[in-house]
């Protein structure tokens, strides 16, 4: 198994496109993660929010993960990640575990 980056750089969105961390809108104008590359004989693109890919390598240093495992936020974090994102990446929480603020019950 050999993984290749083809590209990996910050793009400003020219249209809407899905994060693969969140799963929610990248708007357009707004800049994302871009990585493009082979993995496992696969090609492969990956578009983030940049706070989500921050929050991704926080739940990594919280967590028990090998260096290779790659961390997806919608499938990786858990409500145990709730409480510390919501101070740290708060705009990642509400997209990840929705708003606390406007929420009706
Ligand atoms: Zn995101």
């Amino acid at each position: 198994m050999s993984d290749v980056c083809l590209f990996e750089g910050y793009v400003c969105a020219r249209v809407s496109h899905v994060c693969d961390h969140c799963t929610q809108w990248i708007m357009p104008g707004t800049t994302y993660i871009k990585s493009v590359g082979v993995a496992d004989g696969d090609f492969g693109m990956f578009k983030c929010h940049q706070d989500c890919a921050l929050a991704a390598a926080a739940v990594r240093s919280y967590g028990d993960y090998l260096p290779e495992e790659f961390i997806i936020l919608h499938n990786d974090a858990s409500c145990d990640d709730e409480e510390w994102m919501r101070k740290d990446f708060p705009a990642v929480a509400d997209r990840l575990f929705g708003s606390k603020e406007g929420t009706t019950a």
